[in-house]
């Protein structure tokens, strides 16, 4: 008697939702309308992007990690003026909305922001399954492009709600009704779905949040079940080490219950448990359908992977696991060694911290004849290699040397007479084998959807077959635009393809990609002789038809580095003994 104690059970008021979108088509921007509107952010502390918390992320302008935030609602507060139509920012009104606790229940809304960039997706698959519903945004002055897609498939997949917003309604000259109808098509359903807002002004915002309570379902009640937590990110806290982030899936965990991570088998205790609005707020439990924080106390990060299940201590073995998640293939493989002033077990451990936030990447340790003990790393792509070396230099002040980046060749070797062949994975020019005992080596190649503007349709056909692409097959999106589809060796586009569809499409290109499998290549090893030597380290892999201009290339650009000697310095670049181009160093 006395304290109301027991705590709301059912998952009736709580809607779970992310926002997808293609790059820079204004998620963060309209997480932080959100944040205003039900007053989970004070005015005062209210910056633009606000969930993009890393420094990285706020220079970039770019999100790289997905962030859960917590925010209370009651549909109806907003007729008392809050954020109307077209209500500027610094508008004292829009900043003092009705206080929620007027109403007896708000709804609790968990909102999910994820990066739009193709190498973070994995970021995005993971939000999708701990919500319920995507609002699915798209820029009227892009109009669709292919992350739009991408992720819609996602969302798709993921059997959620979705509902179509044409954002940025505010700029003169956005083509808001062709975006309308173009998005109205491409989901197959009315026109009057679809919303509009202005992220930036706030216009259009008060109404997406009424319609994502209405048609977004609450999660499943399942409080009375045993509990299970989706880790779906976790973090290193020094002082109460793994932090996860879990989506109640079934059932209550309180604080200091007795805790198992069921793939792992590690033990732990729920020190804290909380949500996150977006800066963690401890509570006494965490309910079936909620989203937020379990710290954990684990010190060894590998023991507590994304995608695991938490349980209770005593339901291991009889509780079955939430299907975890399908780990990410990297796309490209970049060695990473300590700088003069790190130390290969700094780097180990900046690597193994990192991967707790960045579950995409995978480390193997390895050797190099010039630079000593370091990291195979394998990445989603060339951003991701970029961001990691960042990460580490701010956050763990590690300093690296990265090689050049490569894709896993499957080399098949003749075994012994009779026997079948040895099937080795490479992926630097070092693992190369003698290439007599070479039987075949395959290479991976993916399907690319290129959403373009109509007229740029020429300069993209030319594109991909300069790259050694399939002759695309076209899908018309709309009016304007339309996705090209083919098939390339990853390799192509590892290198330098974003930028130059970004070049050739004066920036209105874009792509996606699904993984075909490997084909055969005629792979060869350049290596480059610096008087006479060979330089491990700068060797390539490279297909033969493109292996002289390559080793040409190299050579050149040699040259230039290479500062003038009391001597000449004859420069090659050598296929096994026959040397394909050559410069000097005066
Ligand atoms: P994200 O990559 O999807 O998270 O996109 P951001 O929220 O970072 O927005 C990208 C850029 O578009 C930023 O410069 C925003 O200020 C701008 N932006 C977002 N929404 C709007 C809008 O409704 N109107 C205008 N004019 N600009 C917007
Ligand atoms: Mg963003």
């Amino acid at each position: 008697r006395g304290r109301p104690q027991q705590t709301i059970m059912t998952t009736e008021h709580i809607r779970n939702f992310c926002i997808i979108a293609h790059i820079d088509h204004g998620k963060s921007t309209l997480a932080d309308r959100f944040l205003e509107l039900t007053r989970t952010v004070e005015p005062r502390q209210m910056r633009a992007q606000l969930l993009d918390a890393m420094d990285l992320e706020r220079e970039r302008g770019i999100t790289i990690k997905l962030t859960p935030v917590r925010m209370e609602y009651a549909p109806g507060s907003r007729e008392s003026g809050v954020g109307g139509r077209g209500a500027d920012r610094g508008d004292a009104k829009a900043a003092s909305p009705t206080p929620n606790t007027q109403h007896p229940t708000p709804n609790t809304l968990n909102l999910v922001d994820t990066p739009g960039h193709v190498d973070f997706s994995y970021e995005v698959s993971r939000s999708l399954t701990a919500v319920e519903g995507a609002i699915l945004l798209v820029d009227a002055t892009q109009g669709i492009q292919a992350q739009t897609l991408a992720n819609l498939e996602l969302a798709r997949a993921a059997q959620l709600v979705i509902i179509p917003v044409v954002n940025k309604i505010d700029v003169p000259g956005a083509d808001v009704e062709g975006t309308h109808r173009e998005l109205a098509a491409l989901l197959g359903v009315p026109e009057t779905d679809v919303l509009r807002v202005s992220a930036k002004t706030g216009a259009g915002v008060p109404e997406l949040l009424d319609a994502l309570i209405h048609r977004i379902p609450p999660p499943r009640d399942s409080s009375a079940e045993p509990f299970r937590g989706l880790i779906f990110d976790s973090i290193f806290e020094a002082y109460r080490g793994v932090i996860v982030y879990v989506r109640v899936v079934s059932g209550t965990l309180a604080k200091q219950a007795s805790i198992t991570f069921a793939g792992s088998g590690a033990d732990a205790t729920a020190l804290e448990v909380g949500t996150l609005r977006p800066q963690p707020v401890p509570q006494e439990v965490l309910t079936a359908g909620e989203i937020g924080y379990v710290a954990t106390g684990v010190r060894e990060s590998t023991r507590a992977r994304v995608g695991d299940t938490l349980l209770r201590k005593a339901d291991r073995g009889t509780v079955t696991p939430v299907p975890g998640y399908q780990k990410p293939q990297p796309n490209v493989y970049v060695g990473i060694y300590p700088d003069s002033n790190t130390s290969f077990p700094e780097l180990r451990e900046a690597l193994e911290r990192l991967q707790l936030s960045d579950a995409s990447l995978t480390a193997e340790p390895e050797q190099s004849p010039a630079l000593g003990q370091g990291y195979r790393c394998g990445f989603l792509g060339l951003l991701h290699v970029d961001i990691v070396r960042e990460r580490l230099r701010r956050e763990f002040s590690a300093e690296t040397t990265l090689t050049v980046p490569s894709v896993a060749y499957t080399v098949a070797l003749r075994g012994r007479v009779g026997a079948a062949p040895n099937v080795r994975v490479i992926r630097s020019a070092a693992d190369f084998p003698d290439p007599s005992a070479i039987v075949e080596i395959r290479e991976p190649w993916v399907e690319v959807r290129i959403v373009a503007r109509t007229v740029d349709v020429g300069a993209v056909y030319q594109l991909l077959s300069q790259r050694g692409g399939s002759p695309p097959h076209t899908e018309n999106l709309g009016s304007h635009h339309l996705a090209l589809v083919s098939e390339l060796p990853l390799r192509e586009v590892i290198a330098d393809f974003h930028d130059t569809l970004k070049a050739v499409t004066s920036g209105y290109g874009s792509f996606s990609t699904r993984p075909l499998g490997d084909r055969p290549v005629d792979l060869l090893k350049v290596t480059m002789l610096v008087n006479h030597e060979p330089v491990e380290a700068l060797s390539l892999l490279v297909p033969a038809a493109a292996a002289e201009a390559e080793g040409r290339r190299v050579v050149e650009k040699l040259k230039n580095v290479i500062p003038r000697h009391l001597f000449t310095i004859p420069l090659q670049a050598a296929v096994g003994g026959k040397i394909l181009a050559r410069e000097t160093v005066p």
